[in-house]
């Protein structure tokens, strides 16, 4: 979906040009899961699919909302009834920006909205955050509010957990909003500091897939709830304000405090693990050695499999088969049980791989995934 059909489909919706069209994109996570809420490090990148919305100001206090993907027609809201968890359509993503802009005292005094996305909804890539940033890069913009993109991330995340009612760390909306092309961001959660790094992976011959595995079991939200209960839990038996606060190096003797505790020592083990490999990560790009993050994504998808226990058959199918085929590695990303995997290939393999995955899936009975190369592109922005 391009900016001029949005554009066009504003005009058809309201009668009117858009004063602006905006995008912002879906995100994959290379490494670094379930660290973000414990002040960890994470390191996305910017999908091309994007969310891409047609807004224009009012100033008579209404919000109407219209998205080219969903059924139904223009929704319309008065800014004075926004309220949390008032709203359990998709309708909560957008309007629950502009509550959180509001709330933080900025004059938004209402907007026209149309908007369409390509970012795969409910697949683990973000199609929220990009809902959220595209919308929130937009009144920044027009309202002239000077925010800068942390601020944006940070205001999303609020409408997201707040307003919404997910409770999510601050990956997604910092990923939609920060990342650069051809580059990964290196982020650490506990103060929002980024590093931008370079991340061509067809210019060294490699190729990297996402495969959504269309699957997305039902418990999926209670049992991120519970890790991060679990996650906080083990903080506090440590006596640290997070779990980002032990030393990788000091992980033996914190696991040791934990004694029989066997919970708690698989989640602190996962997460502490976890810091580390996204900063041997980070090392190895900046050293060139890109093929050596191979192991680094395997021994991730190990510890969420193993330790964090949230992967799933259809998950664990893509990485070993992709494994299997020849990949350099692979790991599941995104919040678990269901979503979508990654695979580092070298190019020259990336059809052995898919064609692989895509039989074992058939061969166990499975609904077929959908895959697609991920090229790490630019973050959100204006478009026309
Ligand atoms: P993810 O962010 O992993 O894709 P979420 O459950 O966080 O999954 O967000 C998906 C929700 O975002 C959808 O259920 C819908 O409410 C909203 N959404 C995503 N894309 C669109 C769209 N194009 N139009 C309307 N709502 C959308
Ligand atoms: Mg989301």
């Amino acid at each position: 979906m391009g900016a001029q059909q949005v554009r066009e489909g504003f005009a058809a919706l309201y009668g009117a040009e858009p004063e602006g069209v905006w995008s912002a994109p879906g995100r994959v996570n290379l490494i670094g899961e379930h660290t973000d809420y414990n002040d960890g490090f994470v390191m996305p990148f910017a999908l091309p699919h994007v969310a891409t919305a047609a807004v224009s100001r009012r100033t008579d206090g209404v919000l109407r909302l219209h998205s080219g993907d969903v059924e139904g027609g223009v929704v319309e809201l008065r800014l004075d009834d926004l309220a949390p968890e008032s709203d359990r359509n998709w309708t909560a993503y957008p309007a629950g920006v502009v509550w959180a802009l509001r709330e933080a005292g900025h004059a938004v005094t209402g907007a026209d909205v149309h908007l369409a996305s390509t970012v795969p909804s409910g697949a683990g890539l973000s199609s929220s955050a990009a809902l959220e940033v595209v919308i929130a890069l937009a009144l920044n913009d027009l309202y002239g509010l000077g925010l800068q993109r942390w601020q944006l991330a940070r205001l999303c995340q609020r409408a997201e957990n707040v307003y919404v009612g997910a409770p999510t760390g601050i990956m997604d909306q910092t990923a939609s909003a920060c990342c650069e092309e051809g580059h990964a961001l290196f982020l650490d959660t506990r103060d929002l500091s980024q590093q931008q790094i370079p991340f061509d992976l067809a210019a060294e011959g490699m190729r990297l897939l996402v495969v959504d595995t269309q699957v997305k079991h039902a418990h999926s939200e209670g049992e991120y709830g519970k890790r991060r209960a679990g996650c906080e839990r083990g903080a506090a038996l440590l006596g640290v304000d997070a779990l980002r606060d032990i030393p990788y190096a000091d992980l033996d003797e914190a696991l040791a405090r934990l004694g029989d505790d066997e919970e708690a020592v698989r989640l602190v083990r996962h997460v502490v693990t976890e810091d580390e490999r996204v900063e041997k990560t980070v090392a190895l790009l900046r050293s060139g050695e890109t093929r050596a993050i191979g192991p680094v994504l395997i021994e991730g998808h190990a510890s969420l499999r193993d330790d964090f226990r949230i992967s799933c058959p259809e998950l664990d199918l893509v990485v070993d088969t992709a494994l299997a085929s020849g990949a350099l590695g692979a790991r599941m990303t995104g919040g678990g049980f269901g979503g979508s995997a990654i695979v580092l290939a070298e190019a020259a393999d990336v059809d052995t791989i898919t064609k692989a995955v895509e039989e074992a899936f058939a061969s166990g009975g499975h609904t077929a995934p959908r895959v697609f190369e991920a090229v790490p592109s630019a973050g959100a922005r204006r478009v026309s």
